[in-house]
């Protein structure tokens, strides 16, 4: 649940705001000091932040720029005075959005929920995904070291995962076992191209519904090995 701290003076704005907010799901706090807020806004953890100007003890302008030295919790800035507003956008002191007293609240719930999707796509565009391969009802999770074939784990040996991983990431391409050995193998490891053969088999006995008639990795007679796409 998205939590939410509105730092207003006025009880029966702060009131609305919040009645209009836990309607939509949202967990919110008010709070009707400058400093208090400010503190507040600091040391818990908030997803966003309504920030009212003319607040007694330490004003919003103030309030934002010290949020913003510390965090980037997303700030709705709302005012009584529209010549506020414009000087504050005017500042720049980071604030995400801006509206003037009197507004609706529902006005207000569809920008804080504009403004939580957004900020939320910037988190996560921040985060690496796994690197994964998906070929047909075979699924590789190469940063976890992880497959699944229709959904269901399979265990595999480290040789037999670098080997799988490596074919289904080059598909339609024909290696030879010692091109294949060459590539999963240290150049001074005991073993040589039959090692190949013997894993091939243990993968598709995992990877293949008829290891007979094998549908992902397939042997070219003669050349080697090719993973189908
Ligand atoms: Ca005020």
């Amino acid at each position: 649940m998205s939590r939410i701290l509105i730092i207003e003076d006025e009880d029966s704005i702060a009131d609305l705001e919040k009645d209009y907010l836990e309607l939509s799901d949202f967990e919110v706090e008010t709070e009707n000091d400058g400093q208090r807020g400010l503190s507040k806004a600091i040391e818990d953890d908030w997803n966003l932040i309504i920030l009212d100007l003319m607040l007694p003890g330490i004003d919003g302008f103030e309030i934002c720029k010290k949020i913003r030295e510390v965090k980037n919790t997303p700030i709705i800035i709302v005012s009584a005075k529209k010549d506020d507003i414009d000087k504050i956008r005017g500042l720049g002191l980071g604030a995400d959005d801006y509206m003037t007293k009197p507004f609706s609240p529902s006005e207000l719930v569809a920008r804080v929920k504009a403004h939580l999707s957004r900020y939320e796509r910037l988190v996560q565009s921040g985060i690496k995904s796994n690197d994964i391969v998906e070929i047909r009802g075979l699924k590789i999770d190469k940063t976890a070291r992880r497959v699944w074939v229709n959904g269901e784990e399979k265990q595999f040996t480290t040789k037999e995962f670098d080997l799988l991983t490596f074919l289904a990431s080059n598909p339609d391409r024909v290696f030879s076992k010692d091109e294949i050995f060459r590539n999963i193998w240290d150049m001074d490891s005991i073993g040589d191209i039959a090692t190949v053969t013997v894993h091939i088999k243990k993968i598709r006995e995992k990877i293949e519904v008829d290891s007979s008639n094998p549908q992902y990795i397939e042997t070219i007679w003669g050349v080697g090995y090719r993973f189908r796409m």
